[in-house]
């Protein structure tokens, strides 16, 4: 066992063991199916106060767990300004939504640093930060540590994600890591400042979050044999780049693009073409201002980075260019060539994007508007309709943004990452998007979800771990436990021959014009056996449904294996690689190479991009000690401190809490210590008839207590058959582990002594 399980065990199940029964049991939920009526007259002579909720450190301490008494144990907590709890091996975070003074300070960083056991004190990110740093150097072989953060938009991923990483940069901070020139500062205040350019770029006020990240992120901070900071990586995942052409209601670009309009001088406005009253398409809620909109911080943190002057200028046009770009509309003509026309205003949008992006205008629009087909060895120029123009413009504006994205994404690393020779461990801040179930879903739901699958197949499987070693040190046989994992429905997604992502790879590249409607059948007759795959034939919007192990999302059929293909027009990216402007020629040079098939098509899908980018992940994964934190957003309003139940608890269904009750369901989910068992239990064996079995209520070592709860319990299950015997109690070797009908047997003989 690792001492990080060590700890874990101290903290869920040995702390367990000081209660009282009385404690134990304070939190039951007469409420729940599972308690009948003579149990809880019973058992309520034992209620604390609920006042006393809020004291609750471990959601563990709730005995029994059920969703209901882990629900109010956390509103009563909240209630009180506390917004950590542990859940075991998990952290449960709750977002306050207003700025909590002290919690965060360097005292309070210090203080869990320098604590000899920080797990002894309030539940804190700060513990499992420090659990993870000590992991690290506390093993006889280092052991890389990973904090997975997950939780829905707006739990506080990001903020929890950023808190780590303050963390480590003021705890494993090394001093003598100071460069010589002026613009490269220290190495932790790099690594910090890779944040504010990714979260530019990569953020969007979105309805739930002012601040939504709209990719995944995997920073390993990489430590050196002292344990100190000397450097960083970042893995990115699946940026959501429809949003630079398509805002849902009510939603916002990404900031970088606000940014530029409310922070640029008026040189800068002259040079990017943006006078401060233009209107552009792809920008809009331009007046709502969100905290995130602060162009000098993201300039300066380039800066620190070593983003030249000349290297920003060619960022900040290209953007410029994406939003002249988005103006420019096309219009269907009248006669018979059937060709698009731009508007007047629409040519001069055109030609300043051209400027921008550093392409001739003609060469431009012709791209736009002209398919080249390939007829043999000839070329055939084919004029695109209305909606292929506007396809194509959008194409290329995507394009251009991922492809800048990944360049950031890129130099970042090279800015940060230490020489392979000066770090030894890392420890891996995982921040990525929590389950996805919207009215409409679509492939990026899809992946979302795929990857909480996997992460979730993760979580269960070290919990089961971790369950394990706590029965086995208990001296149980681990085989009690049967539980159920989220296999098949991977199997379902990603599985080989036939899966999901197989079929919609394989109508991608057959790329056949039908291909939403052969996806659809092939679906319906090739995944029919799968239980966790279903479809609603009436439906007007042709759907499959996928029974996730967070609930069942519906998937839209319609546009998703365009998606998967992401088509590039080959036009675009020869014109755009030999762009006057160094940087676009750089990062078209790479997308050639990733695209030489002339086609428009990818060799590569975007699941089977996202399936690999998640493998490598996964295995990183497996190779580091986890450590779990579950934002939860108490309201679905950013409120601060409310508290809304059935947001609450949709979310711990969906985080993985309540699968992870299930499955301490499917064991023993009561512990009890011998001392307390005998406490409560013992006169029912010295009412007994069985007089030969009479305990002994005075045993003072655990070993003769042990051998008086193992007759105790053969008192109380005498009139059971002993094939029921070890699937409803086993006496450990300091505490009891028993099911709900074990408690319900016992307080029910307990009832009528
Ligand atoms: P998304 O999936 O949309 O990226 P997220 O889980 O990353 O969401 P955050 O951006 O981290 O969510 O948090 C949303 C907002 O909640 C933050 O901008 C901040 O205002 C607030 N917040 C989160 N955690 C805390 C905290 N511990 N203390 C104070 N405010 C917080
Ligand atoms: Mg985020």
């Amino acid at each position: 066992m690792s001492s990080a399980d060590n700890r874990r065990n101290v903290r869920a199940g040995y702390r367990n063991g000081g209660a009282t029964v009385e404690g134990l049991i304070q939190n039951v939920d007469f409420s729940h199916p599972s308690l009948n009526d003579s149990l809880e007259g019973e058992i309520q002579a034992f209620l604390i106060n609920e006042d006393q909720l809020h004291t609750y450190d471990d959601l563990t301490k709730v005995n029994p767990v059920t969703p209901t008494t882990v629900l109010k144990c956390l509103q009563a907590r909240y209630s009180v300004k506390v917004f950590y709890t542990h859940a075991g091996c998990t952290l449960v975070a709750l977002n306050p939504f207003q700025p909590v003074p002290d919690l965060y300070s360097l005292d309070v960083m210090k203080e869990y640093h320098y604590a000899s056991q920080p797990q002894e004190f309030k539940p804190h990110i700060f513990i499992v930060a420090e659990e993870a740093y000590r992991n690290v150097q506390g093993q006889l072989e280092p052991v890389n540590q990973s904090l997975v953060v997950s939780g829905e938009s707006g739990a506080g991923k990001t903020w929890t994600s950023r808190c780590l990483m303050k963390y480590y940069a003021t705890v494993a901070a090394s001093s003598s890591v100071m460069k010589s020139q002026d613009t490269v500062e220290r190495i932790e205040r790099r690594v910090l400042d890779s944040n504010p350019i990714m979260e530019a770029f990569g953020n969007a006020c979105t309805l739930r979050n002012n601040n939504s990240s709209r990719f995944g992120k995997y920073i390993q901070l990489q430590l050196d044999r002292c344990q100190l900071l000397v450097g960083a990586s970042v893995q990115t995942y699946l940026l959501e780049k429809t949003r630079v052409t398509c805002q849902p209601a009510n939603e916002r670009n990404f900031h970088i693009f606000y940014q530029m309009m409310k922070g640029a001088t008026d040189q800068q406005r002259k040079e990017w073409m943006m006078s401060q009253d233009q209107c552009f398409a792809w920008l809009p809620n331009s007046e709502k201002t969100v905290e995130e909109d602060c162009f000098d911080e993201t300039v300066e943190a380039m800066v620190h980075l070593g983003i030249h002057a000349e290297r920003q200028q060619q960022i900040f046009r290209i953007l410029a260019g994406i939003l002249q770009l988005g103006n420019v509309s096309f219009s269907s003509s009248t006669d018979e060539s059937q060709t698009c026309h731009l508007s007047e205003q629409s040519e001069d949008f055109l030609q300043r994007a051209a400027e921008l992006l550093c392409v001739p205008a003609e060469e431009l629009q012709t791209c736009l508007r002209v398919r080249t087909l390939k007829a043999g060895k000839q070329n055939v120029l084919k004029p695109c309709s209305q909606a292929e123009c506007s396809v194509r413009r959008d194409c290329l504006a995507k394009l251009i943004y991922a492809q800048l994205f990944e360049w950031i994404v890129t130099f970042i690393n090279n800015s940060i990452c230490a020489d392979k020779s000066t770090w030894c461990n890392f420890i891996g801040v995982l921040d990525v998007y929590g389950f996805e179930c919207f009215q409409i879903n679509n492939l990026e739901q899809l992946c979302i979800n795929y990857a909480n699958e996997k992460l979730q197949q993760h979580f269960v499987a070290h919990y089961l771990r971790a369950q394990q070693e706590e029965y086995v040190s208990e001296g149980l046989q681990w085989s009690f436990v049967k539980y159920q994992d989220n296999q098949s429905c991977l199997d379902l997604i990603e599985g080989s021959p036939i899966s999901v992502f197989s079929l919609l790879n394989e109508e991608s590249r057959l790329n056949r014009a039908s291909d939403a409607k052969m996806f659809r059948v092939r679906l319906e007759k090739e995944l029919s056996d799968n239980g966790n795959i279903s479809w609603d034939k009436f439906s007007k919007v042709p759907h499959f449904t996928v029974a996730h192990y967070a609930g069942r999302v519906n998937y839209q059929i319609e546009g998703m294996v365009e998606k998967n293909k992401d088509p590039v027009p080959a036009e675009l990216i020869n014109l755009f690689e030999k762009s006057d402007n160094p940087l676009l020629q750089e990062i078209f040079a790479d997308k050639k190479t990733e695209n030489p098939t002339n086609r428009g098509l990818s060799k590569v899908t975007v699941v089977s991009k996202f399936k690999n980018s998640l493998e490598n992940l996964m295995k990183i994964l497996h190779t580091t000690t986890p450590h779990y934190t579950r934002c939860i957003k108490p309201n679905p309003d950013c409120k601060p401190l409310t508290f809304k139940k059935e947001e609450v608890i949709m979310q711990l269904e969906a985080c993985g809490i309540v699968e992870t009750i299930h499955i301490s369901a499917a064991g023993f989910p009561i512990r009890i210590p011998f001392q307390s068992f005998m406490k409560r239990y013992g006169l029912i064996a010295k009412y007994s008839k069985l007089r030969s079995q009479c305990v002994d209520l005075e045993a003072d070592n655990n070993d003769a207590l042990q051998q008086e709860v193992k007759k105790l319990l053969g008192v109380a299950l005498h009139h059971l058959s002993s094939d029921r015997h070890s699937s409803l109690v086993h006496c450990g070797k300091t505490k009891v582990f028993l099911t709900q009908a074990m408690l319900d047997l016992l307080e029910d003989q307990r009832k009528k002594i």
